[in-house]
């Protein structure tokens, strides 16, 4: 049964590796430049070469987008129980216990309450460092907690995605975290509370499917990869070539499937504008 087992090497889950962010300098992927990592972090993160967004964690963004790096955070205390007590190579808890020991997180999402450019916000930004930003029971109820909140106070939602989809260690439990999500949102948009989803690199598979496209507004991230199955299950299945550039976010804004591209530096002010117009409509 060769082709059903793995054979070697382990899952990588960790996220982006890691020698890329080590040390002073930084290698990007877009143009092969070598950059100064001081300069990268001065321009958001972004290439000062060749504008590729380089993934950034949770705290970064949302320090990039509430005002003066200040907001409470909500729903912390949240973690997974292990419901299915699932093993692959080792097991699913020892697992989440390196992952909130490596990012001080109890889980993927962190729900923060603050300002941008003066106006009152709640924003979930994912965290792709923990287990691939992947949804499971916790995500889920954080968001939905994200989204009642939201409804309650009568404060737009912003949620950040950036997460590999569904969490397959929690098997059924995290796909019913898709429909969790997509009622609450349904109830948010029934009290007409803007909620705008930003996609970054990688929004994949339950994510897509559920709350990242069902915002009022669907914004980007330049280049970041968005999709339901990875191009390559897609090729293999379809067994056709996929055209240049398939499920990047120009790719799909070209295709009707977003709203928008936004620029890092302009991801601020366009929201904040945004806002303006959906709350006065309202
Ligand atoms: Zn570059």
């Amino acid at each position: 049964m060769a082709w059903f087992k793995r054979q070697a090497g382990e899952l990588d889950t960790s996220g982006e590796r890691k020698v890329r962010t080590e040390g002073l300098w930084v290698k990007c992927d877009g143009c092969r430049q070598i950059i100064w990592k001081k300069d990268l972090e001065d321009n958001l993160n972004v290439c000062p070469k060749c504008d590729k967004h380089f993934r950034i964690d949770a705290r970064t963004r949302l320090a990039q987008l509430l005002d003066d790096n200040r907001f409470e955070v909500d729903d912390g205390d949240l973690s997974s129980t292990d419901p299915l007590s699932f093993v692959d190579l080792k097991p699913y808890s020892s697992r989440l216990r390196q992952a909130q020991t490596d990012t001080g997180l109890q889980d993927a999402v962190i729900n923060a309450r603050g300002h941008l450019q003066g106006r009152p916000v709640i924003v979930s930004a994912m965290e792709y460092s923990f287990i691939g930003g992947s949804m499971g029971a916790v995500v889920g109820e954080a968001i939905t907690r994200a989204v009642e909140r939201a409804a309650d106070v009568r404060v737009p939602l912003i949620i950040v995605s950036a997460s590999g989809g569904a969490r397959m260690m929690e098997g059924l439990i995290s796909l019913m975290q898709l429909a969790k999500i997509s009622a609450a949102l349904a109830r948010l948009d029934e009290a007409r509370v803007p909620y705008i989803s930003v996609l970054t690199d990688p929004t994949t598979g339950g994510v897509t499917a559920s709350f990242a496209m069902l915002g009022d507004l669907n914004i980007a991230e330049p280049g970041a990869l968005i999709g339901f199955a990875g191009p390559r299950v897609i090729e293999q299945t379809i067994r056709q070539k996929l055209p240049p550039g398939f499920q990047r976010s120009e790719f799909l804004l070209e295709h009707g499937m977003l709203d928008a591209v936004v620029h890092r530096k302009e991801l601020k002010p366009y929201i904040a504008r945004a806002l303006d117009f959906m709350v006065q409509a309202a």
